[in-house]
């Protein structure tokens, strides 16, 4: 029996939002996952806080909701703990970029096999309207009334300097798309990175603003890392600037899980050293 994957919990999000896209995108993923007689029970969904968080509370699947900034230590954890498990990490640019960036690296560094999906709406939405580190150049938001004086981070040109296997950029109003880059991302084996340019409908509704500006890559993404430098440069840094939407990079290494090398340790032994970490915490 198939299972209902929209809960009954009630939608916040606004009419218009981004957002939806990006969950009925994900809800046909995983029903094309149980079509394909996949069990979703080895599926988990980790978000971190903000609009997009709510996706832990609207999709029907095993799923954590963690903390700001804090959903890909979070999703690392279950992957390590457990590498059988599909771990996908749906986080906010609020949220990736600017409190857990670290973390965002790291897990890029390390190949952890994860997938992690931004919800990239480049504003605070939840709290209503404050910039971010990807908001563009002169971006007017409740905290720089007279715009933002400096220029967005790049996360994807980011993510190839930090060492990601496979980056790509989607688009909201790209479904079709989306789902490719994401079903894609989900089978890369290592870590995976999908920055989603999401309309939010409230505080930065650029539709017409990305419906003129992005383009689709032709490829499915480069295995040269000097190949890709040139699109993943491509951002908006001015107004006339071109957006690239589709991979930009892919390369299979080996992962952290599998590189690993677990210490040989007695059942004792363990909980002596977990009481003694313990202790030194008091
Ligand atoms: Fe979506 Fe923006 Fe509304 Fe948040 S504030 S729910 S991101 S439209």
């Amino acid at each position: 029996m198939t299972r209902t994957l929209i809960t009954g919990a009630q939608n916040t999000w606004c009419p218009g939002c981004g957002n939806f896209a990006i969950q009925h995108t994900l809800k046909n993923l995983l029903s094309d996952r149980e079509r394909e007689g996949k069990s979703l029970d080895d599926v988990v969904l980790v978000s971190g806080i903000g609009c997009h968080a709510k996706i832990a509370d609207y999709l029907n699947i095993n799923s954590f909701y963690s903390l700001h900034g804090r959903a890909i230590p979070v999703a690392t954890g279950i992957k390590l703990a457990n590498p059988a498990l599909t771990v996908i990490c749906c986080v906010g640019d609020g949220d990736a970029y600017a409190e857990g960036l670290d973390h965002l690296i790291f897990a890029a560094k390390r190949n952890i096999d994860i997938t992690v999906i931004v919800h990239n709406n480049r504003v605070y939405g939840l709290t209503t309207g404050q910039y971010t580190p990807t908001s563009p150049m002169g971006f007017k938001g409740r905290s720089t009334p007279a715009g933002t004086a400096e220029y967005p981070l790049n996360p994807v040109e980011l993510m190839l300097a930090s060492g990601a296997g496979f980056i790509a950029r989607g688009y909201t109003r790209k479904m079709e798309m989306l789902k490719g880059l994401i079903r894609a991302g989900i089978a890369h084996k290592g870590f995976a990175f999908i920055d989603v340019l999401q309309i939010c409908a409230s505080f930065f509704p650029a539709t017409d603003y990305y419906d003129s500006h992005v383009y689709e890559l032709p490829s499915t993404g480069s295995e040269d890392f000097d190949s890709a430098c040139p699109l993943a440069r491509e951002w908006d840094y001015n107004s006339d600037a071109r957006i690239a939407l589709g991979t930009f990079f892919t390369r299979v290494s080996p992962t952290f899980d599998e590189r690993m090398i677990p210490v040989p340790i007695g059942k004792e032994e363990r909980e002596r050293a977990i009481r003694e970490l313990l202790d030194a915490r008091m």
